[in-house]
């Protein structure tokens, strides 16, 4: 059975209309290719642990949803006990067989079945039947095992949503939706999904009310795309061979196919609007030409999409005014929300987000938790192209999703709520006093910062400098690089708002996740790819514009420090400094009165904690990105929500790279600070004091807790809690270390709260 097979099912599978019609697909498709009388999908009812008789071909259809088996029943319970195939000649002389009656297996000898796992999760069992009496052979176990395994996924998704595909109907009446908490805080609001230019897949559904006006605007969509395809080739005559030419009447002839125009045209006179319609239908054909055999009509798949999308992007830009206004209670959903949408909502109306991708450590999030937006991240399967609209809880806390919840859900949230303002309020009384422990410790606290935003309120929550200016966000927030003198502002506002303040700035950080539109790097492992330093090593130009634009701010007020990020072997340390010395050269020789700021590394890489002593020794501080530095010492893309529970900043290995690299900067005499997002951790706030950081750095919202933690603390306590945790094995031994810690100190609710 070949991949062609496989590929053909799962493609047929995913264009179902629902769970039903994708498991019937299933068992007709799996006993044609494998040439078996009888295919049956069992799926494990979540509450009860039965296996439901869901989907069959070659039995009684009459019993289908109509029987099931307990879990440890028959040939079928026992492939999902164990968790492996089972593959007999002889079924009914297995000591596990459990005749059924009425089904009418007993002609088949046979058996061969696959469970069907998801996450670590069974979800049911697919099995194949056959008449003759003979095992069946490797490669057809080879390939129900494959496919059971390529199912899971979308039989998962459906399980959940009632859908196979985000576009197959919205979610039930109320409904609730699982992801991973990327900004504590709860949010109640309205849906508005942000859609990615001319992406036809996360298109929303949106109800018009003068379709006549949205048939017109379709219409001249279409117009404007005919022109451009004419365009097109005859700016081409001459370059092309004329067969290769050909290719723009296929895209003509497309356009002029009154039949999938006319398909639009009719479901917008339903009353959906126009890039809706359009999308539904564009893809509806595509999927039914990716599940032809024949290769050309799967190349017009391709044809067909593209030509969609250049209707959207005139559709789009069409109504880019329109989409601007936003509801007061802004909830942002996407398909993958990125920090640059953050700057699209005014921040008044917007009260949370939800991303389909992603997880806590993407930047979008980390951004959401400075501004103090409560944020679900990998919410997976949230059909969020049906949601527009709809009222929504956001539970940054847990990471759930609440679709048009209930009067009961909505109070509980109004409730947590309520006593999240009376705790901020409570908090507010620590504004001025220090930041140290009951026996007397300072523990300075600095803030992150990368917008404008962020300043008033730091200061306002008593931060004592800037331990983190991220410069790429003001990159993000615009459509091309901004020049020395755009930079040399932005700057200057910030280390005047803080001045005398320190201000810590890193140099342009851009990759991995974060990619300015202007500047597209595409990379098949982009967090181990072109990044930070080594973008902008390799264009000094960019480099040497950013830091004369940092040194040309600080005129006058001395209080700016230079961070490089993503360093990972001295001689990037060693480019990096002679590139800033020559600019701090060449601004003293035209006349600018300044002083050399202290400039320091981040150590974010293993490589820079093993190297710590060398590259405290090159540069006047170090600051460690424990973000990266748990992605990189764990191999958990930061970004990535299948491997989001392996992601544990508080991973033993993860508390000794931290230690050792406190160690190592104070052997060379240098002082050490960390601003990743563990440092605006309550709890772990304590094991970084009693490590001797000398500064921590968060974002302005953990200010006042960790403040609150600290000042409840004694570091001689905190040094027996480090060396507790230091003990520990594994990061769930830490957390409850740390929580036993907070519950004695009565600061517990200060360690994301509610229940
Ligand atoms: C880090 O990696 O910990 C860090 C502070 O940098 P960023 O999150 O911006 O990558
Ligand atoms: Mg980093």
């Amino acid at each position: 059975m070949i991949l062609s097979e496989l590929r053909s099912i799962v493609q047929a599978v995913n264009a179902a209309k629902d769970l039903q019609a994708a498991l019937n697909i299933i068992v007709h498709r799996v006993a044609e290719v494998m040439g078996t009388e009888v295919c049956t999908v069992y799926l494990q009812d979540p509450e009860t642990k039965r296996l439901i008789f869901m989907a069959n071909r070659g039995l009684n259809p009459d019993l289908i949803g109509k029987i099931s088996l307990g879990a440890n029943e028959g040939l079928v319970g026992l492939v999902a006990r164990r968790e492996e195939p089972l593959n007999l000649d002889n079924a009914e002389s297995h000591p596990n067989f459990l005749f059924l009656p009425g089904i009418g297996e007993e002609h088949y000898h046979s058996f061969l079945g696959a469970p069907i796992i998801h996450q670590r999760g069974v979800l049911g069992v697919l099995v194949v039947q056959q008449k003759d009496s003979r095992r069946f052979n490797e490669d057809e176990e080879a390939f129900l095992v494959t496919m059971s395994a390529q199912l899971a996924g979308v039989i998962a998704h459906a399980r959940v949503t009632g859908s196979i595909t985000a576009d197959a109907g919205a979610p039930a009446k109320t409904a609730v939706f699982k992801g991973i908490a990327g900004a504590p805080g709860v949010a109640i609001g309205q849906a508005v999904v942000v859609v990615p230019a001319a992406e036809l897949s996360s298109v929303p559904r949106r109800q018009i009310d003068d379709p006549e006006a949205e048939v017109e605007r379709f219409k001249s969509a279409l117009c404007s795309v005919r022109d451009d395809v004419r365009d097109l080739s005859s700016k081409l005559q001459g370059q092309l061979s004329s067969e290769e030419l050909a290719l723009f009447d296929v895209y003509l002839r497309i356009l002029d196919d009154g039949h999938w125009v006319s398909e639009v045209i009719n479901k917008i006179r339903l009353g959906e609007w126009a890039q809706g319609a359009l999308s539904q239908v564009v893809l509806a054909h595509v999927n039914a030409f990716e599940t032809m055999e024949d290769e050309y009509f799967r190349d017009r798949a391709t044809d067909i999409k593209d030509l969609g999308r250049r209707v959207l992007g005139y559709l789009q830009a069409d109504t880019e005014v329109e989409s601007a206004e936003y509801p007061d209670n802004t909830i942002l959903c996407g398909d993958e929300l990125t920090a640059s949408v953050l700057g699209e909502v005014p921040r008044e109306k917007l009260v949370g987000l939800v991303s389909v991708k992603g997880s806590s450590n993407s930047h979008v999030a980390i951004l959401a938790r400075a501004m103090g937006i409560p944020t679900v991240m990998g919410a997976s399967d949230l059909p969020y192209t049906q949601i527009d609209d709809a009222n929504l809880i956001v539970d940054g806390y847990s990471g759930s999703v609440y679709y048009n919840p209930s009067p009961d859900v909505f109070e509980h949230f109004r409730v947590i709520c309520e006593e999240d303002q009376q705790l901020n309020r409570g908090l507010e009384s620590l504004r001025d006093l220090p930041c140290e422990t009951l026996d007397g410790h300072r523990m300075p606290l600095w803030v992150n910062t990368g917008l404008m935003a962020d300043v008033a309120r730091s200061l306002d929550r008593g931060a004592e400098g800037v331990g983190l200016y991220r410069t790429e966000i003001p990159f993000l927030l615009r459509e091309r690089f901004p020049s020395e003198e755009e930079q040399r502002q932005i700057y200057r506002e910030q280390l005047l708002a803080f001045a005398p303040l320190p201000v810590t700035m890193r140099t342009l950080d851009i990759g991995g996740d974060k990619a300015l539109p202007y500047f597209p790097i595409e990379e098949e492992n982009p967090f181990l790819g072109w990044r930070g330093i080594r973008v902008t090593l390799d264009h000094p130009e960019i480099f040497l514009v950013q830091v004369r634009a940092m040194l040309k701010a600080s005129e006058g007020l001395n209080n700016l420090r230079i961070m490089l990020p993503m360093i990972s072997n001295v001689e990037e340390v060693d480019e990096a400094l002679r590139l800033a010395r020559r600019a701090y050269d060449e601004l003293v020789e035209d006349g600018w009165d300044i002083s050399l700021p202290p400039i320091g590394v981040m150590v974010e890489v293993p490589a820079a904690v093993s190297q710590a002593r060398q590259l405290a020794r090159r540069v006047d501080f170090l600051s460690v990105g424990s973000n990266d530095l748990t992605q990189y010492l764990l191999a958990v893309d930061r970004n990535n929500t299948r491997v989001a529970d392996l992601y544990h900043a508080y991973h033993p290995a993860v508390l000794s790279s931290l230690y050792t690299v406190v160690e190592a900067a104070h052997a060379e005499g240098k002082p050490v600070g960390i601003c990743g997002e563990l440092a605006g951790d309550p709890g772990a706030a304590l094991l970084l004091m009693a490590m001797g950081f000398d500064m921590l750095s968060m974002n302005d919202n953990s200010l006042l807790r960790v403040k609150a933690v600290i000042r409840s603390a004694k570091i001689a306590d905190s040094q027996a809690l480090l060396e507790k945790a230091m003990e520990a094995e594994t990061s769930d031994q830490v957390r409850t270390i740390l929580k036993a810690a907070m519950v004695d100190a009565g600061v517990e609710r200060l360690l994301q709260p509610v229940s």
